[in-house]
């Protein structure tokens, strides 16, 4: 790897970011950089990091010391993906983080599907029919029908993307720069600023022609 581990937040041409939920969309700086060179994106906000050639901060004429971006913003317009398909991941978010049986905290990871009308007996795999379950209460509901304690206790519904996203905000959201948080919207958990850990390569750039195209697109 020749270039740091920075990303980039990724901004529509609305000053919203392009994707929110289940999390925000990042670039890496060197990709942000690659953008602004062929005139997609504008460099909203800058990292304190310079960009280094040969161990030194490049240096321009009239703008000085360059820096690697931090936030960008496409020029045209970008569709946002509000697609709700039944995931493992959007599940977990309209079930709220828990076991609809047992009430359990659940992570992305540990949370299972579970049919509420077993598959045995004819249950269909869509919103209406799936819950958020633990490993354990999945494993003993097996064929049971959803009476006594194998009823969910939320009733399953079809979220909208919205909907996933104001439970999205129930929990933190982790950032890597104070730069990105006026971009977001309103965030009832905490904002978390990530601790900036950048491995600084000693040259951003492969070669020295793209060190000059950087030189010049910042002057430009
Ligand atoms: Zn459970």
């Amino acid at each position: 790897m020749k270039y740091n581990n920075l990303r980039t937040l990724v901004l529509s041409a609305t000053f919203m970011p392009v994707e929110i939920f289940p999390d925000l969309l990042t670039i890496s700086v060197k990709d942000a950089v690659t953008n602004y060179l062929n005139g997609t994106c504008e460099v909203v906000e800058f990292y304190d990091i310079p960009i280094l050639s040969n161990g030194k901060p490049i240096e321009h004429k009239t703008k000085g010391v360059l820096f690697w971006p931090s936030v960008i913003m496409y020029k045209a317009y970008q569709k946002q993906n509000i697609n709700t398909r039944l995931t493992r991941e959007n599940l977990y978010y309209r079930d709220h983080f828990c076991c609809q049986f047992c009430g359990d905290p659940l992570t992305i990871k540990n949370t299972t599907m579970d049919h509420v009308i077993p598959k045995s007996k004819g249950g269909p795999k869509n919103w209406m029919n799936i819950v958020a379950s633990c490993d354990e209460c999945n494993k003993q509901k097996g064929d049971s029908l959803p009476n006594g304690r194998w009823k969910p206790r939320n009733k399953p519904y079809i979220p909208t993307f919205y909907d996933l996203l104001e439970i999205r905000k129930k929990q933190p959201l982790v950032v890597d720069h104070e730069s990105w948080i006026p971009f977001l919207p309103k965030w009832e958990s905490e904002i978390i600023v990530r601790g900036q850990k950048p491995v600084e390569a000693k040259d951003a750039f492969a070669n020295d022609n793209e060190t000059a195209e950087v030189e010049e697109l910042v002057s430009a």
